[in-house]
Formats: C-alpha cells, structure tokens, sequence
C-alpha cells in the first residue's frame, strides 16, 4: 500500500483556478492510472487574498482504504511533492493562516520533489530556496508564472504541464497515458493540451539538491500566544496611530507587527526619488498601508508590508518613477529611500538595472488570443506566455515589453 501526496501552493486570487485545476487534474489522472485519488484546499478560504500564498493538495493512493487512511489527517504534514506556480514564493511561504516563513521545500520529504515553473537556473533558484536537512529534487518547467486564473481561467497549459511533469516524477502512481486521457476527457478531446503535457514530461529538468545547499537565512518567525493569554470574546483592537518618521518630520503608520509580507508578492516596486513630484497617489492609493512618508515628503514602500499588487505602479503620474519588478532579482527588503539618501548616484546606477531588465519587468497574465498558444509552438518558445505588458490600462508599461528576442 501506498500513496502520494502533492501539495500546490499558489498566490491567492491569482491562482486560485489553476491550482484548482492541478488537483483536480491530478484526481482525475489517478482514476485513469486505476489508482485513487482526492483533493481538498487549504488556507484558500476567505479571507484569500491577492498573492498571498494558499495551498491545495492532492492524495493518490493505491487502494480506498489507504486513500481513506490519509484523508483522516486535518491536511498532510509531509508531502511526496510540492508544485509551486510562481518561482518568487522559492524566497519562502507566508500564508495569513500560517505563523510566520515556511521555506518552500519545508514539508517536501527527504527524497521527495520540489516542482516548480521557472525560468531561472537551478542555483538561482537555490539562492533563494532555504536549506532542508534532507537531500530532495528539484524539478524545473521552463515557464514563466502563470497569473491566468482570476475568476476565470484565462488558458495558457500550465496545468497539463504540470500533470505531464508529475507523470515523470511518479510513474507508479500517474501513468502518462492516464494523465494524457484524463487531459483529453477534462478539456473536450484537446490534441494541444496532450501534446502540451507530453512535452513537459520528456523537458521535465531535474536535479538532486544535496544536504549542504540552499538559503542559509533563518526563516522569519515569531511566538505565538499562549491560550491563557488571549482575552475573552472576540476583539480586534484598532490599529493605533502612526509615528513622525525623524526629527517630528514624515510619517510612519502602524503595522501589524507579526504578518510580514515578504513573500506575498511576485513584483515589488522601484522608486525614483528624484523623479517624484510628492503628488501621494501612490500613499492615498496603496491597500496595504506600505508607504511611510519621508522627512523630505517622498513617499517609500516599506518592504515588510508591501504584497505587490502594482496600483502605485498604476496611479503614479510620473513616467517610470515607479517600475514593478520581479521580486527574483533582490537579495533583501531594505529600504530603498535609505540607499538613496546614502549615495544618490549608487541609488540611480541601482534603479536603472533594475528597472532596465526587461525579463524582470515584462510579465504574463496567460493567454492573450485565441491561437496564442500555436503561435508559440510554431516559434518554440516554451515559456507559458508571450509578453503582453504593453497596451494593458493603466500599467504604465509600454517601456517594459520584452520584444521578439526573449526566448526565441
Ligand atoms: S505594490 Fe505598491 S500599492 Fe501595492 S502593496 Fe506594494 S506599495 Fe502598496
Ligand atoms: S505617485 Fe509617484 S510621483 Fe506621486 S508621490 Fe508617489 S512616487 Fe511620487
């Protein structure tokens, strides 16, 4: 007897449909492999939120009995595989329902699979993933995030990747023929999305990840209280007031103390301090409360609140004064107002890499058009989206398109 359980963790809201459809996708392959299968969802209740991390998960089993066995657990606390839909939660999982980081890898177990779409190397990527006391793998398919499924799924194959993959990682318990009539019966007889998941298995990249690698930080945690600590009945006290910043100048609200939203975002914003003409859309308009307003009245998103949902991006007046770039290519969540002060000419040198990589600051949300996705096999590109930045309202973008290179 025996099973394999598979967690998806995914951002909320934005994945929320495709997660939905990896685990169903998984059920439905184990029915066509003669194996059992079930899927249930985690921490994607209310209150979801936009990016911030969820989980799905999925147990196939060989028998009822050990399937049954399984689902007696309020949710897994090892998993054979984790899949992961956006490489930037590799920096750690931060759900509203969890308690502080959890590294990616955290419940994979030794020997087990960390699944991931990336574009990224794999000792990029292991910069960013913490270390495990235990060797695991890590699987990689090329691709970019796939932010396609809002309300509705807007298509663009992840998900049959991801089964064609998982066929790869357990044979015994996903056949890829069973995974590839499971694709065919759940999208009416679609040749595409087989070959889509056929493909994935035989690019599927795979490395052993070995004791000694991997982030070294310590992930980011805090006590929780104790029961005889909590008060009685339910109180939510408000938060309180804000403090000047220095020197009784500028402004700093209160924030919740425990929740950090240091992997809660995919893009973070870039600020040009020298460009800001101080107008406070980006204050007035930020949902999370991130900006503290600077004794000189610039205004800096502080990185332990910011979740990177783009609208100072959006509303910002000003061309580039602030850029979304992808949370890949920072090491930390220091202030940016503060390098400035420091050395405003290092600051400017700093900006403009950042926001002049145009890997970093394109982005997919699935496809676009009827087609888009035979257009893409006909040019190989094999990267889950063609940049479609420029022209989107309100993005403030039309700087950022990759171009025709990018992966051709
Ligand atoms: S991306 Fe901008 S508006 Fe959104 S949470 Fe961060 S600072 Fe606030
Ligand atoms: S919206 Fe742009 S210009 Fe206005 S205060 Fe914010 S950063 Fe400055």
């Amino acid at each position: 007897m025996a099973a394999l359980i598979c967690e998806v963790v995914y951002r909320g809201i934005f994945q929320k449909n495709l997660a939905a459809r990896i685990v169903r996708g998984i059920v439905l392959s184990a029915r066509k492999s003669d194996r059992w299968g079930i899927a249930f969802g985690r921490y994607g209740d209310s209150p979801q939120r936009n990016g911030i991390p969820a989980k799905d998960f999925a147990i196939v089993a060989d028998s009822k009995e050990e399937l049954e066995q399984n689902m007696a657990r309020y949710e897994p606390k090892h998993v054979d595989v984790t899949i992961c839909v956006d490489d930037t939660l590799s920096k750690g999982v931060e759900s509203w329902a969890w308690y502080g980081l959890q590294p990616i890898n955290r419940l994979t177990v030794p020997n087990g699979t960390v699944l991931m779409t990336s574009l990224q190397s794999f000792d990029q990527l292991l910069e960013d993933i913490h270390k495990k006391d235990a060797p695991y793998k890590l699987s990689l398919i090329r691709a970019k995030a796939s932010f396609s499924g809002l309300w509705v799924y807007k298509e663009d194959h992840t998900e049959v990747r991801i089964l064609g993959a998982l066929a790869k990682i357990a044979p015994s318990f996903l056949k890829l023929a069973g995974v590839c009539e499971a694709i065919a019966e759940m999208e009416w007889g679609s040749d595409l999305k087989v070959a889509s998941a056929r493909k994935s298995y035989d690019r599927l990249e795979t490395r052993e990840v070995k004791l000694t690698e991997g982030n070294t930080e310590i992930p980011y945690s805090f006590e929780m209280p104790k029961w005889w600590e909590m008060r009685e009945g339910v109180t939510i006290p408000a938060i309180p007031i804000g403090k000047p910043k220095e020197g009784g100048q500028g402004y700093v609200p209160e924030r919740n103390p425990y929740f950090k939203k240091f992997t809660t975002r995919t893009m973070r914003p870039v600020i040009d301090f020298d460009t800001c003409v101080k107008c406070n859309l980006c204050w007035i308009s930020c949902p999370d409360s991130c900006f503290d307003v600077m004794p000189d009245a610039t205004f800096d998103a502080n990185m332990e609140a910011c979740c990177g949902c783009g609208v100072c991006e959006a509303v910002c007046p000003v061309e580039n004064c602030i850029t979304m770039v992808n949370e890949s290519v920072f090491e930390d969540n220091a202030s940016q107002w503060e390098m400035w002060r420091k050395d405003k000419a290092a600051y400017k040198t700093w900006l403009i890499t950042k926001i002049g990589d145009k890997k970093a600051t394109a982005r997919s949300h699935g496809f676009r058009f009827r087609g888009q996705y035979e257009e893409e096999l006909k040019r190989d590109l094999d990267v889950g989206g063609v940049e479609i930045a420029a022209g989107i309202p309100g993005e403030n973008a039309q700087h950022k398109t990759a171009g025709e290179s990018e992966g051709a």
